[in-house]
């Protein structure tokens, strides 16, 4: 990437003017990302100025702002303390400390990056996403449209419920993106079910939802309905990394186990 004048931001907004003025204006988060683009940016707009790097708890939200390092992700105690810390041990596993302390929140989420480990358990927690201009939309809305954001993420809020948590991130080797990863998330009785890397971006398993939510009680029958669902809805796909068949067995393998765990406590 090239870039031909750097721009720290006063306020957001002027970032958001400066990014109105030109289609060759973009939003720089860590900057770990965009540095493998080949694009000339006109002008990259700096956000580091603006306290967007907190992770605040309140009235029943942690917000996170969009600057926030993956590292602050990972240690936080707030983001332990919900759903049994299913974010911040998804975010341990991104590469190593070096790169987490660059890589941030916003960058993750805009990017809607498919290798990403952090969109399957933020959408079991059902976050919220805290535009500048747009206000605040859902993340499954946001990663359903096309194309390229020209708003500022301004934070990702996640509501602060007692509820449990399971994620897998299976890969190859430690530093490598997944093969597949699944989310699992149980709160006031509602299950939800994310796969990512697939190697398409997460989603949920809408399907193999349902059959956990329509049941009263999710006995080892329901779990296993639901594991093969969740391998048969959901689409997968190849890459050098993995078949689709291999990625459908690891979800209905993975979806198992880990309602398994999440009904015996054992997360
Ligand atoms: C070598 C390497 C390996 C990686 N491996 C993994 C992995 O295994 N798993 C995983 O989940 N992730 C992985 N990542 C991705 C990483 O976790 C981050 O998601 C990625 O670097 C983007 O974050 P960033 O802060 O660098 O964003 P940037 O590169 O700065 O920005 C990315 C995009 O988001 C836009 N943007 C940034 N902030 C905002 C904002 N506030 N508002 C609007 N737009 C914004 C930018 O304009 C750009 O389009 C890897 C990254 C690298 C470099």
């Amino acid at each position: 990437m090239k870039i031909q004048n750097f721009h720290k931001a006063s306020s957001l907004a002027d970032a958001y003017e400066r990014l109105e003025r030109s289609s060759d204006a973009a939003i720089i988060g860590g900057g770990a990302w965009m540095k493998f683009s080949s694009r000339t940016l006109e002008e990259a707009i700096d956000l580091s100025g603006l306290g967007l790097d907190a992770i605040d708890e309140r009235d029943g939200v942690v917000a996170i702002g969009s600057m926030t390092p993956l590292r602050d992700i990972e240690t936080s105690d707030v983001l332990k303390r919900i759903f049994n810390g299913i974010l911040p041990h998804a975010a341990a596993q991104i590469v190593g400390v070096g790169l987490r302390n660059i890589a941030t929140i916003g960058g993750s989420v805009v990017g809607k990056y498919g290798f990403s480990d952090l969109l399957g358990p933020l959408l079991c927690m059902d976050a919220r996403l805290e535009f500048f201009k747009e206000g605040e939309v859902s993340l499954a809305e946001f990663l359903e449209r096309k194309g390229r954001t020209d708003d500022i993420l301004v934070s990702v809020n996640i509501p602060s419920k007692a509820g449990c948590g399971y994620f897998k991130k299976v890969r190859k080797t430690a530093l490598d993106f997944a093969v597949l990863n699944i989310t699992i998330t149980k709160t006031d009785g509602q299950t939800r079910i994310a796969l990512g890397s697939r190697p398409a971006r997460a989603v949920l398993a809408m399907d193999a939802m349902a059959v956990l939510n329509g049941s009263v009680d999710n006995d080892e029958t329901t779990i296993e309905k639901a594991a093969e669902k969740a391998a048969e809805a959901v689409r997968f796909g190849d890459n050098h990394r993995a078949s689709e068949a291999y990625r459908k067995h690891l979800a209905y393998v993975y979806v198992r186990r880990g309602l398994f765990m999440l009904e015996e406590g054992r997360t």
